[in-house]
């Protein structure tokens, strides 16, 4: 017998019209990807409407089932979700079960509205009927007042085929659009706080990430790609696994120190991942490089230099922050848990690199010529040959502070 069942709601997916089905497959796939390791207690149901039920099929723990929620909340595309009791279709369950359920709540509200609704019309009752029994009973049993117009607590009971659901509280989901269901694209992942918020954000519009981080070790510790790793962990919190390339880039970073303009340094060197980030894309499928650029964060993040960064590569480059401000990149990242990780202190690539004076208005024409003073092909075709690739999934146990 099902004793609770998930009332998932989407209302974007639902208002794309005669593609809803493909962005509900894609939600059901990501939910069941991401719920494998519950199968036991779950059944997934088909959509109705603008809802999707997950039933609970047998007695489950709490801290269980407080995972479960966890699992849901955090998968893109969904707008909020109701966790409903459920019981018979006789009046006295129905009763009881409501009682019970807005016990759970009895420190939260003095006053309520029970909003009942009757699909299956073969009950001998109607929904007023419903609606007057639980209210006066909720009002006897748990002393709390009924208000129709501004209660603080709203009782849903809908009496269905063969079952009732009855639920109160809506947990809010992330929202925005199912993982996949844009496409895929390679997401640059520095340690810093900027890409992991940037990844975030291009996941919950549907697209599937590959991650790739440059790093140079020996010259940077090796704690710097353990810190990679803890941050993808966290983003695998929204996309059930992710894919990580890890590349070497020190010797890149020689050349460039060895034959270019010290000025140009870090555009050269972004230059470079830009076209690595291009190869990857095309093994992997991936029509977009995604970066946590942000326009005058820091001195180097200038139109010119975005300008002269991306013209290395014909691929759509994607900035979901370039206009946002510093303070909402801080939030989001602290929303998705990816904040006190970014902050740990770690040498990365890029700062062992800076030179003193960089180029804060780069010329393409310089900067080409710069460039061309590289043996580019061999360089990437090198650094992708050392590259590692880890496949990191949410159920791996992976710490959340470095050693
Ligand atoms: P972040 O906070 O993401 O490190 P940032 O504000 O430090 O960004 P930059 O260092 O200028 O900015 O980097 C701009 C973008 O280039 C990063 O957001 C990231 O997408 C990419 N990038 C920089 N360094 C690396 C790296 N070592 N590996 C992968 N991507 C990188
Ligand atoms: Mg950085």
């Amino acid at each position: 017998m099902t004793n609770k069942i998930l009332i998932i709601n989407f209302e974007e997916i639902y208002l794309k019209g005669k593609n809803q089905n493909i962005f509900i497959k894609q939600l059901v796939r990501n939910l069941k990807r991401k719920l494998a390791n519950y199968k036991a207690y779950l059944s997934f149901s088909k959509a109705h409407g603008g809802s999707y039920f997950i039933e609970i099929v047998k007695e489950i723990p709490d801290d269980v089932l407080q995972e479960i929620i966890f699992k849901v909340k955090n998968t893109p595309g969904i707008t909020g979700f109701y966790v409903a009791d459920t019981t018979g279709v006789s009046m006295e369950e129905i009763v009881e079960k409501s009682v019970a359920h807005a016990q759970q709540y009895i420190d939260e509200f003095e006053s309520f509205a029970v909003i009942a609704k009757r699909i299956n019309k073969s009950v001998p009752f109607s929904s007023l009927d419903i609606a007057r029994r639980v209210g006066s009973e909720i009002h006897e049993k748990l002393g709390k007042k009924v208000d129709l117009t501004h209660p603080d607590f709203k009782l849903h009971i809908k009496v269905r085929g063969k079952y009732t659901l009855i639920y109160s509280k809506i947990i809010p989901g992330i929202g925005g659009l199912p993982v996949g269901t844009s496409g895929k694209a390679i997401a640059m992942l520095s340690g810093g706080i900027d890409s992991p918020a940037a990844t975030f954000m291009a996941m919950n519009r549907g697209l599937h990430i590959t991650a790739a981080h440059f790093h140079s070790v020996p010259k940077t510790s090796p704690q710097s790609i353990e810190k990679v790793k803890m941050l993808v962990k966290k983003l695998t919190d929204f996309q059930g696994q992710i894919k990580l390339y890890l590349i070497p880039v020190l010797d890149i970073q020689q050349a460039i120190a060895k034959h270019t303009d010290s000025r140009l340094r870090l555009i050269l060197l972004r230059r470079i991942m830009l076209q690595i980030g291009e190869k990857l894309a095309t093994i992997e499928k991936a029509k977009a490089l995604v970066t946590g650029d942000s326009l005058g964060q820091v001195a180097s993040q200038t139109l010119e230099n975005m300008k002269a960064t991306e013209e290395a590569t014909d691929m759509l480059v994607i900035r979901p922050l370039v206009a946002l401000d510093k303070k909402f990149i801080i939030e989001t990242a602290q929303k998705i848990g990816t904040y006190k990780i970014s902050i740990l202190p770690h040498d990365d690539a890029c700062s062992l690199f800076t030179p003193k004076s960089p180029e804060t208005k780069a010329q393409l024409k310089y900067v080409k010529e710069q460039y061309a003073k590289l043996d580019i092909e061999n360089l990437i075709n090198e650094a992708l040959q050392k590259a590692e690739t880890v496949l990191i999934t949410d159920t791996d146990n992976i710490p959340e502070s470095l050693s």
